[in-house]
């Protein structure tokens, strides 16, 4: 057939994990972590399976699921959304931003992305029709130049999507930059697509900022997260979107048709784990604070320029002391020569990102990452 997605290939994640494995390298480049979630996760998965939790759930979400993840939205970030109308759970955060691009873009639509960006986003737009505007954001500090952003508005814009913590530059949005946005976008039919799949791997002081906590934006935005990341569990998919009851309404629209519902004993254990389970994600950013330190630490003495890492569990890392290739094939020399596999971080870029920067995932054992650490350092 003539493909809708001409110019794309497979994943670098699958890409690149796929190389990792063919060259037995230690697989720093796709983020999972290499060690397993709560037992008590696991036991109440279990427990559902076997008293017979086993047929469809509730279309947008089970609803023990869906009050967990209304009560731990108010605590943190002080919004109650209806659990009704206003949350739904869907098959990992990818499903809740394909499904939330697809109800919100129209042909001609113009959607706003801050490069590097997550390499699910255009995929979506494009098949919805949408054009991509890219802003891209410089090294090290990716901050956002809201001039350049201003100049990008047109009466096309639909949609901006936002990422915080930011996957892959490890960087964080602050009030200001909330504050920034609504003054571009207010009084405009623009929605705000927000990706915090990391919201609890963040290592400020003051935690994530969400966009649900700033009361303007979040009537006209959608939050989506993601249990992959918070309970160890990437394999689970298991995620979901938070928006206003008329946005969710036409999520819901094309979540019927694409997943219909997320398997139930997974949900049902999920919100078990969330009500009665030992604390988990409050302890997340020591717990990752402590792997990114030792890991950063081992790194001291290689040749790698290490950039700040403010939430997720990515490091950056500057190889231009190493080797003059490309970022994609370095990773591939990484990976074969080195025995490492890694990021390049132009994949996350559709304009020319020249930049000589990796992606490694510090969401292993610290065998692991001592081990990438020791052949890193040979470099
Ligand atoms: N957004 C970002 C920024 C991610 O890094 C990922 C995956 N790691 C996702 C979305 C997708 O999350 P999920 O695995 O829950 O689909
Ligand atoms: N989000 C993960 C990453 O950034 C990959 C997820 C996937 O492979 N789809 O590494």
């Amino acid at each position: 057939p003539q493909s809708k997605l001409p110019a794309l290939g497979t994943t670098i994640f699958t890409r690149m994990s796929a190389l990792a494995q063919q060259h037995n390298a230690i697989n720093l480049s796709q983020g999972f972590p290499d060690f397993d979630g709560p037992d008590y996760l696991k036991q109440r998965l279990a427990y559902h399976v076997n008293s017979g939790e086993n047929q469809y759930a509730p279309m947008i979400g089970a609803v023990p699921l869906r009050q967990a993840i209304a009560s731990k939205t108010q605590r943190l970030y002080g919004h109650l959304p209806d659990k009704d109308s206003e949350i739904t759970v869907t098959a990992g955060a990818t499903e809740a931003l394909f499904a939330a691009i697809t109800a919100l873009v129209r042909p001609g639509d113009e959607v706003i992305c801050f490069d590097p960006s997550y390499d699910s986003y255009g995929p979506a737009i494009t098949l919805a029709g949408g054009t991509i505007k890219r802003l891209t954001l410089q090294p090290p500090a990716f901050r956002i130049d809201w001039a350049a952003f201003n100049a990008l508005l047109s009466p096309q814009t639909r949609l901006v999507i936002i990422n915080t913590p930011h996957n892959p530059s490890a960087t964080l949005w602050q009030t200001e930059d909330y504050r920034a946005l609504w003054q571009a976008i207010a009084g405009q039919e623009i929605y705000v697509l927000s990706d915090e799949v990391y919201e609890h791997i963040c290592f400020d002081p003051q935690g994530h900022i969400s966009v649900l906590a700033h009361p303007e934006l979040r009537e006209r935005a959608v939050a989506v997260s993601s249990f992959g990341k918070t309970f160890h569990m990437t394999g689970w998919r298991v995620g979901y979107s938070i928006a206003p009851a008329a946005i969710s309404a036409e999520i819901r629209k094309v979540h019927q048709y694409l997943t219909f519902a997320v398997n139930t004993p997974t949900q049902l254990a999920l919100a078990d784990m969330l009500n009665t389970g030992p604390d988990h994600y409050l302890a997340l950013p020591a717990f990752y604070r402590e792997r990114r330190d030792h890991f950063v630490r081992s790194l001291a003495s290689s040749h790698f320029k290490i950039l700040p890492c403010e939430g997720t569990y990515f490091l950056l890392a500057d190889y231009s002391a190493i080797s003059d290739l490309n970022d994609v094939h370095f990773c591939e020399w990484l990976t074969i020569n080195a025995g490492v596999a890694a990021i390049p971080l132009s994949v996350f870029c559709a304009d020319n990102f020249p930049h000589k920067l990796i992606r490694l995932c510090f969401a292993k054992q610290q065998s692991t990452l001592d081990t990438a650490a020791e052949r890193l350092c040979r470099l």
